[in-house]
């Protein structure tokens, strides 16, 4: 990781880098994929939530010279459509959207499963609005107007955070269910299950708690973020739909239901 370098030296080192990569000039195979390794995180999917469109623009060309895959909403119904269709693996989100508040947006997409970090990028500087913000799901804060060198250097450090080797697991096996949580894709017996985001995420919460009982409101808190509704059945929907998927024909049922209490999942 550089240091005392601006942003603008970077870029410049990086587009040179590229031209002689590409052109005749040599320069060997070790020293671009190093330089890359040491600066960029190429293949890493990002969203970028803006509506002011010169920082957009400017935000996506940056981001992608540096190697991220962007993608753009400007509002946030559009950023909670992209989230559910696909697996982003960090997130820049603006507070000020024209049809709603980033905060809410952020809590929205935990309620679907979304566990990407979440870099807020605001023009609100007060010490209010930056602990609201990271004690209400943004993992850091950055205020507008930013350098661009530290915006990289947050997100490489968010993402170093929530990358495989900073976590123990990143598979769970459960009996013959097994979840892989980089893909987000569950399999039982080798057999993928077609699962939505937020079966996943309930099945997830289900797998670290094999073999204890799990009540309907620990679920709800856990898994959709929600205070107590005793009265909403979401739980139980959710959890005979997964139980279709998971607890196939002829195959010994894992989930299992405790008449008044919760759920547990069989672990032996
Ligand atoms: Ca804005």
């Amino acid at each position: 990781m550089t240091t005392g370098r601006s942003s603008d030296d970077n870029l410049f080192i990086f587009r040179l880098t590229k031209r002689l990569f590409h052109s005749d000039c040599r320069i060997t195979d070790a020293f671009y994929e190093n330089f890359v390794k040491m600066h960029y995180y190429p293949h890493m999917r990002l969203l970028l939530v803006e509506d002011e469109i010169d920082i957009q623009n400017f935000l996506r060309v940056s981001l992608q010279e540096a190697g991220y895959q962007v993608d753009v909403a400007a509002d946030g119904k559009t950023a909670e459509r992209l989230a559910l269709e696909n697996p982003f693996d960090i997130l820049i989100v603006d507070l000020g959207l024209p049809d709603q508040d980033g905060i809410s947006l952020i809590l929205k997409l935990h309620q679907i499963g979304v566990r990407a970090p979440v870099l807020i990028l605001s023009a609100r500087r007060s010490v209010d609005d930056r602990v609201r913000g990271l004690e209400q799901g943004g993992d850091d804060y950055l205020t507008k107007p930013f350098a661009l060198a530290e915006l990289l250097a947050r997100l490489r450090n968010l993402l170093k955070r929530n990358s495989p080797a900073a976590n123990e697991a990143t598979r769970l096996r459960v009996l013959d269910l097994e979840l892989d949580l980089l893909r987000r894709e569950a399999s039982r017996g080798g057999d993928i299950l077609q699962l939505t985001q937020q079966e996943f995420v309930l099945l997830e919460y289900l797998c670290r708690n094999a073999g204890r009982v799990v009540t309907r409101s620990m679920i709800l808190d856990k898994v959709w973020g929600m205070r107590i509704q005793p009265d909403t059945n979401v739980v139980d929907v959710h959890i005979y739909r997964l139980r279709g998927k998971v607890d196939g024909k002829g195959q010994q049922p894992l989930i299992r239901t405790l008449r008044g209490v919760g759920y547990v999942l069989k672990d032996r």
